[in-house]
């Protein structure tokens, strides 16, 4: 069967572009980048090209940015990295309920040794409150780490707005921007971040690879320790082909953002349009303004969510109902929960999230799809 994908916020396709970059650095480059004879040297070089590629789509300078094994390890990096190296300094850290696990999960562990974390609560449509952002922070804040934009129901932070309350006080700010480098347009200068997280395979280069990017002088305690790779700040042999891969996709993220925006955007749009005048009982989750361009979120009341994405499976369609790091848990996912929604509501949410390779005529089937779904599901129950 054909498969119509549209969980492009859990992975993404490698795309044949960034694949082709990739494939001679597994087979004729497969030299060690820290080696001084030739294949190791063109190595060194090819990553260097990479991190330069990285850097321009963001802003930042080549040196600023640290490649890693993907989101997660950059998120670690980031929350424990600041944690350890400014623990004399304070132990408080600003985050929001509606983090990625990567964050959440880093700031418990942090919790344990004695640190202090205030999870700031979210409004309906996902955003922080950024009167109560300024009333958490305490002599002991040392770091504060907001996503830039949702994974699940793709509300975009004013990050603009919560750096400037970082730069007041004088506190690191870290973006989880995971899911918004290569969807929105992120200028770390003009924004004003500290320390931002990006990942390969949300943006069609390969799974275990990403960056983090360090604005030049913020120290940190370096989270894999070994070797002198990274100028110190992240050991191991790199992952270079990946790294290749990567720059790749940051370039053509680069390149093709502005019609990647308008083209995703259509699609949402014309989904969210197309379901909201076909089937009854639908709620949108998040916010139409200021929303990642390629998702969308819907529950459908009355409605199984997992169910709903078994029928939609046996027709070929991948969807998700959340996270997919939630998804097998029943329970509705932290983020939904956050936002408020009833626990039938949430359970009933289906995300959808689009790439350039979708067409009008794959929503067409996908709404279909889902009327004749919920129509029968309604019915058995
Ligand atoms: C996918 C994702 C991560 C984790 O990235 P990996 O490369 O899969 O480790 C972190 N944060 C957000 C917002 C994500 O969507």
């Amino acid at each position: 069967m054909d498969i119509k994908y549209f969980d492009n916020a859990a992975t993404t396709k490698v795309s044949k572009e960034v694949l082709e970059e990739m494939i001679k650095y597994f087979s004729e480059e497969y030299g060690n980048p820290s080696s001084m004879y030739t294949i190791g040297r063109s190595a060194k070089k090819a990553i260097e090209k990479a991190r330069k590629k990285v850097a321009e789509l963001i802003n930042c300078e080549p040196r600023e940015i640290i490649f890693t094994a993907g989101g997660s390890e950059s998120d670690n990096t980031a929350i424990k990295g600041i944690a350890n190296q400014l623990k004399n300094k304070g132990n408080h850290i600003i985050t929001s309920k509606i983090e990625h696990h990567a964050i959440i999960e880093s700031c418990k562990s942090l919790e344990e040794q004695g640190f202090k974390i205030t999870y700031l609560n979210v409004n309906k449509e996902g955003y922080i409150d950024l009167t109560q952002l300024e009333k958490e922070i305490t002599n002991k804040t040392i770091l504060i780490s907001i996503m830039a934009a949702n994974n699940e129901i793709g509300t975009i932070q004013p990050i603009k707005e919560i750096s400037k309350i970082a730069k007041e006080k004088n506190i690191l700010f870290h973006t989880d921007a995971v899911q918004a480098v290569g969807n929105i347009p992120i200028d770390v200068k003009e924004m004003g971040i500290d320390m931002l997280s990006l990942s390969g395979h949300k943006i069609h280069a390969p799974k275990g690879i990403g960056a983090l990017y360090v604005k030049e002088g913020i120290k940190f305690k370096r989270f894999i320790d070994g070797g002198h790779q990274e100028k110190n700040r992240r050991a191991g042999t790199e992952n270079v082909a990946g790294i290749i891969g990567l720059g790749k996709a940051c370039q053509i993220a680069k390149e093709n953002l502005e019609q990647h925006m308008i083209a995703l955007e259509q699609l949402r749009d014309y989904y969210i349009s197309q379901v909201e005048k076909n089937i009854q009982g639908v709620i949108l989750n998040g916010t139409l303004k200021n929303r990642l361009p390629g998702n969308a979120n819907i529950s459908f009341k009355d409605i199984d969510g997992e169910a709903l994405l078994l029928e939609l499976d046996q027709k070929g369609i991948c969807a998700s109902s959340g996270s997919a790091c939630t998804a097998g848990e029943s329970t509705p996912s932290h983020v939904l929960k956050a936002i408020g929604l009833d626990d039938s509501i949430a359970n009933g949410a289906v995300r959808i999230s689009f790439s350039e390779e979708n067409t009008k005529e794959d929503v067409d089937y996908l709404v279909k799809s889902l009327m004749e779904i919920v129509e029968s599901l309604r019915q058995k129950s």
